[in-house]
């Protein structure tokens, strides 16, 4: 495979390598062998920034302008887990209620501006 836009965002396996093997186990499990097989390769392109404390999520693909489209599909994992994927692809990995997760991620890719300017 060539390189993609997303070939210097770093490993989902470097990052969260807890998570990234959490991911592989809950889908073979789950019989999803094919997905299972793509999150070795997987990259944190893009953190969420919802501002939700709660929130650990991130985008394994850049995010679409609009939808995802018609082939986007969401699989929960477990309540914590839900991954969306689209065609054959994970998309987007939602981690809700894990700091361990949302704090790696926070230490990995900082806010561009220091403080919040919500209103
Ligand atoms: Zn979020």
């Amino acid at each position: 495979m060539s390189a993609t836009p997303a070939a210097e965002a770093p490993r989902l396996a470097d990052l969260l390598p807890a998570l990234a093997k959490e991911l592989r186990t809950l889908l073979a499990r789950r019989g999803l062998r094919a997905l299972a097989d793509t999150v070795e390769g997987l990259r944190v392109v893009k953190r969420c920034r919802c501002g939700s404390d709660l929130c650990g999520s991130f985008y394994t693909a850049p995010p679409p302008d609009g939808s995802w489209g018609p082939d986007h599909r969401n699989f929960m994992l477990s309540p914590s887990l839900i991954l969306d994927v689209v065609g054959k692809e994970i998309v987007y990995i939602e981690v809700l209620d894990r700091n361990d997760v949302r704090d790696a991620l926070a230490r990995a890719m900082p806010d561009p501006a220091p403080g919040k300017s919500q209103p």
